[in-house]
């Protein structure tokens, strides 16, 4: 084989394990499960966001609950003050008994909030218990996508090093200058070789200018590169 042979040979072999090492960074179990992770993440943020407000409207029952004690003392009280000296007077009794309204608006008052409390309550609770289900299916989910990412990682991986093997040893088969000016190429686009397909570069479909193709065709040992993409166009 001469040397453009070769290292189309060794191009080949190079992509495979390319390939191999991309599949393995960019597994889509790895992907799924970073996935699943930042959708676990979000559904803890939300139940701590739901369990904070539960938290609130507790402080608020309290509270409403004592202001509600109250306003029943005071209108036992304005009832123990009727009782115990009715007023006579038309002014007075208008006067109580607009007290006793204004009371009784205060207590209805109170006992709507607690009603839109526990409303809101069961709400919350009902959407958290949603949340906990959803988490909980997503960290099963998570579970089953590692036991089979760490299933399929260890032949992956030996595949990949038995190719890095390979690649190796056709390495060794290409003069130096040769695989520098490859890895160069390489560096800037992937695959680095081409071959003329008719006039046109087979990387990147470009045809090629004739003083190019002509330089190509009789190039000898000398490299030449697509005027396009930048490939080296191999004559094979
Ligand atoms: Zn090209």
């Amino acid at each position: 084989m001469n040397q453009m042979a070769l290292l189309w040979a060794y191009q080949a072999e190079d992509m495979k394990a390319d390939r191999l090492e991309r599949e393995i960074r960019r597994s889509p179990l790895r992907q799924q499960m970073e996935n699943d992770r930042t959708q676990h993440l979000e559904k803890q943020k939300q139940h701590k966001q739901i369990e904070n407000q539960v938290n609130g409207l507790a402080d608020r029952k309290d509270a409403i609950r004592d202001a509600l004690q109250r306003a029943q003392e005071q209108l036992r009280g304005l009832h123990a003050r009727y009782d115990a000296a009715p007023p006579s007077e038309l002014e007075s009794v208008q006067a109580l008994i607009g007290e006793v309204r204004r009371c009784l608006d205060t207590i209805n008052g109170y006992e709507k909030e607690l009603r839109d409390i526990g409303a809101r309550v069961r709400d919350l609770d009902q959407r958290a218990s949603a949340i906990r289900n959803e988490a909980a299916r997503l960290r099963s989910d998570f579970d089953k996508l590692r036991a089979m990412y760490d299933e399929q990682m260890p032949p992956k991986k030996a595949a990949l090093e038995k190719q890095r093997a390979v690649v190796e040893q056709k390495r060794a088969e290409i003069p130096a200058e040769l695989m520098e000016r490859y890895l160069e190429v390489k560096r800037r686009i992937v695959p680095p070789l081409a071959r003329l397909n008719g006039d046109q570069c087979s990387g990147c479909n470009t045809s090629l200018p004739s003083a190019v193709l002509h330089s190509v065709r009789n190039a000898g040992d000398a490299l030449v590169e697509c005027v396009s993409c930048g490939r080296i166009i191999l004559r094979l």
